[in-house]
């Protein structure tokens, strides 16, 4: 089944508090104001009965929640009218390593394979009260309830879809408590709560390949990845990957349209080499990474950087916003790139050159982006790694056309529109 999963952190009462203080010093400075978003990949999802292998060495933890499944495309939607989206519930495993920080994305912790289980859906007549309960190997451990969250399905949905089209069968996990419990391979763990059909996995210590899940292409996407481009935004470049994952709903084509939000300072571009994965990758060496790459393409990675929020940096409703991400279609085989380390990038705005770098810049490579992926979650084909940005960005207005090249891989072409326009160009 292709669905998107979306999660929401700190969205349980007992995360605020504990976290309030740290919230109100550096680098956060103050609490978050939005829901903080994040993406649960197609490599995590499972389903009722799989087994789950734990990583080797780290402690995961449970993270026993309530999924609201969506029954048709929601766009915009309004409080009054958000029942009528809503298909039905599951329970989930939003299974994590231990979360130290929320200042930077946390796919190591997050998005590892089966980390994700959810099970079967039912209606409910009443989810703002539902108590929650975690069995270990038939013991009760964990009983909490949804009346204890921040926001309930119905306002994560308003928020979410107010910057993201959702699709029928899409999933919102609506958050966990701050308290996590370890799970350890031979445990069994089951979620239940009334009205909906409980949640079953086992977890095991056998990290062997499982069949994959069908699922949406997991874009990846890197922050700070040129070291100029860093210096440029006031940060030292990051001693390993800053990686993030974009939804599906932020995609579009070649010579299409992107909205600049209105009221906003600043929405910059970002001319991005697009790596494609064309064969399973799991635990792959550096030396070998190339060989699981199908070939590159082009994607202009727009930022709105006045909705940076120092969680999560940077959240979906900065990257992942309908129509913020243009990807060329066409991909060049792998072979007709001979060294692709050493391709320009460059950005046009009405024609004149405003961005210009190199991939021999980056910080990390296409190959050791590839391998550090590949240790802890499994590349599948079609997957995407955009690899980051060169420095240069500016700001972008409505009306302006926008081309992103890299070199021996493709243009991409690109105008913007205001709120107005595109919402008339959908009528
Ligand atoms: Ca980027």
């Amino acid at each position: 089944m292709k669905r998107s999963v979306f999660a929401v952190a700190l969205n349980h009462v007992s995360q605020i508090a504990v976290w309030d203080d740290a919230f109100h010093q550096a680098p956060y400075q103050t609490p978050p104001k939005t829901p903080v978003w994040f993406i649960k990949p197609r490599n995590t999802h499972r389903a009722h009965g799989d087994v789950i292998g734990l990583p080797q060495g780290l402690t995961t933890f449970n993270g026993a929640t309530l999924a609201v499944v969506l029954s048709k495309t929601a766009r915009k939607v309004m409080p009054e009218n958000a029942a009528d989206y809503i298909a039905g519930y599951a329970l989930a495993n939003e299974l994590s390593l231990a979360e130290e920080s929320f200042y930077r994305p946390a796919i190591q912790a997050k998005c590892r394979d089966g980390f994700c289980p959810i099970g079967d859906i039912a209606a409910l007549a009443d989810a703002d009260a539902l108590e929650i309960i975690t069995e270990i190997n038939g013991v009760e451990q964990q009983r909490w309830s949804t009346a204890d969250l921040q926001r309930n399905a119905a306002q994560l949905i308003v928020a979410l879809s107010d910057f993201a089209t959702l699709q029928a069968g899409d999933v919102i996990l609506l958050g966990t408590p701050q308290e996590r419990i370890a799970v350890n391979v031979g445990d069994t763990v089951t979620i239940r709560a009334a009205g909906l059909p409980s949640l079953t996995n086992r977890f095991s210590g056998d990290a062997a390949l499982v069949e994959q899940p069908q699922g949406y292409p997991t874009l990846f996407a890197l922050g700070l990845n040129y070291a100029d481009h860093a210096t440029e935004l006031d940060f030292k470049a990051p001693e390993q990957p800053l990686v993030f994952i974009k939804a599906p709903n932020t995609l579009t084509g070649n010579d299409a349209v992107t909205v600049r939000p209105d009221n906003i300072e600043y929405m910059h571009y970002e001319a991005e080499l697009v790596v494609v994965i064309g064969k399973t990758a799991r635990d792959v060496s550096r030396e070998q990474a190339l060989d699981y790459v199908e070939g590159y393409t082009v994607c202009n990675d727009y930022a709105v950087r006045d909705y940076l929020e120092n969680y999560y940096r940077p959240n979906l409703r900065v990257k992942s916003r309908d129509t913020l991400t243009p990807l060329l279609e066409t991909i060049v085989p792998r072979a007709r790139v001979p060294d692709v380390q050493n391709l320009d990038l460059k950005t046009f705005v009405n024609g004149e050159l405003r961005q210009s770098g190199n991939t021999r810049d980056m910080v990390f490579d296409v190959a050791f982006l590839v391998s550090w992926l590949s240790q802890f979650m499994t590349l599948q084909p079609g997957d995407m790694i955009a690899t980051g940005t060169p420095k240069g960005l500016s700001d972008v207005q409505p009306g302006d056309e926008v081309v992103v090249e890299v070199e021996g891989v493709g243009r991409l072409t690109n105008r913007i529109v205001s709120e107005q326009q595109f919402e008339e160009s959908l009528k």
